[in-house]
């Protein structure tokens, strides 16, 4: 039997009874809409948080990308992001005609390194073509990326601080919790994300409430006072209240299940130490643990021989975004971001859920250290 990637099935056997329950309300309110559950959803979400308000959205792409509209970010402005992310982060960048500047990254936690954010706005001001608008700081793989460092730059360029938390969502920094460590966070409720849904899914957090009002007008083709009066472009970028339904039980258990994911993670490092290169978690930090990602120079062979043995990995990612041809016109180079190239060469990710076995945890042990040996 092959070990899952992401264990979805064993989630939805744990939760099977309350899942359907709720989803059959819906069917019994009709409300598929912006039904109840919606609302309550969002309610959960901030208060997990810690911040006033969660305005839920159909991606985490949609919520990334309401944020930078109701910023009113577009053309001639500078966003700031890291390259070695998943591609919807610069996207919506350049979706809004605005112009990704990419910062390389932390060589240990492959986040956007602070003291190279610093330069690269200091050389953006100095060229004087663009306006720095917001960084877009990446939790990548569940980590949150170095908050107060990257606000000491930003404070003093007026920087809006978009976390992008589709990864780190149950996370937290300096008992802060992800999702509340910038001026506001883009959750993804993909299925595979640490809280996912069964289709797609995002919601954006934030403290400001005009923000957020904003956004609740953007999500509905930018809705005015009444149903029928626009008062700005937007999307229809709602959430399904079936969605909603299967995801409030999902928050009942998630806090166990970050406990099981640590657990998870703390054993593949007790066990992998010395053989490949583990992950770091900084003092003061807490990773939610979407993926655990290991580095090592002979990952071709120790992929392959996990693949005969059963067990999955997969490598996030393999071609960082100043090389994609979707971003060519950035004219970037091989070279650019060194940190970033190095670590996109060595990197994969080791099966992780809560619900990975001993024996499955021990097995992909096992033969990562045959063969590496
Ligand atoms: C998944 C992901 C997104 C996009 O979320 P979707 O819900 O798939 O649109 C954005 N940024 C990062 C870092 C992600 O991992």
């Amino acid at each position: 039997m092959d070990i899952p990637f992401i264990d979805l099935k064993a989630q939805y056997l744990r939760l099977q009874s309350e899942i359907s329950s709720g989803i059959d309300k819906v069917f019994e309110h009709g409300q598929f809409i912006m039904g109840p559950e919606v609302f309550e959803l969002e309610r959960r979400l901030a208060k997990f948080a810690g911040v006033n308000r969660a305005v839920t959205c159909s991606s985490g792409t949609d919520a990334l990308l309401m944020t930078l509209m109701a910023l009113n970010v577009g053309r001639g402005d500078a966003v700031f992001t890291s390259p070695f992310t998943f591609f919807a982060t610069a996207e919506v960048i350049s979706l809004l005609g605005a112009t990704p500047v990419f910062v390389d990254i932390d060589s240990r936690t492959f986040n956007i390194d602070p003291s190279q954010l610093e330069k690269k706005i200091d050389f953006v001001k100095k060229e004087n073509n663009l306006k720095p608008a917001c960084v877009i700081p990446v939790d990548l793989f569940g980590l949150p990326a170095d908050y107060d460092n990257i606000k000491s730059v930003t404070e003093d360029n007026g920087l809006f601080v978009l976390e992008d938390a589709a990864q780190s969502f149950g996370a937290e920094y300096k008992g802060r919790k992800a999702g509340s460590l910038g001026g506001a966070a883009a959750l993804s409720f993909f299925p595979a994300k640490p809280l996912g849904c069964y289709g797609d899914g995002g919601a954006v957090l934030t403290d400001d409430e005009d923000l957020a009002y904003e956004m609740e007008s953007i999500r509905v083709h930018g809705q005015g006072d009444d149903k029928y009066s626009n008062s700005r472009i937007g999307l229809n970028a709602r959430f399904d209240t079936i969605q909603a339904a299967a995801l409030l039980p999902k928050l009942g258990i998630f806090p166990d299940e970050l406990i099981d994911r640590r657990k998870v993670a703390n054993r593949y490092t007790e066990g992998l130490e010395g053989y490949v290169e583990t992950p770091v978690v900084p003092d003061q930090f807490q990773s939610a643990w979407a993926q655990y990602s290991v580095m090592s120079e002979s990952r071709s062979q120790i992929r392959a021989a996990l693949k005969a043995g059963g067990a999955p990995t997969a490598v996030y990612y393999p071609t960082p975004l100043h090389l994609q041809k979707a971003f060519s016109s950035l004219g970037h180079k091989k070279g650019d971001f060194p940190v970033t190239e190095s670590v996109a060469g060595k990197i994969f990710s080791l099966p992780m859920s809560p619900y990975l076995t001993d024996d499955q945890q021990n097995k992909i042990i096992h033969i990562i250290k045959r063969s590496v040996i």
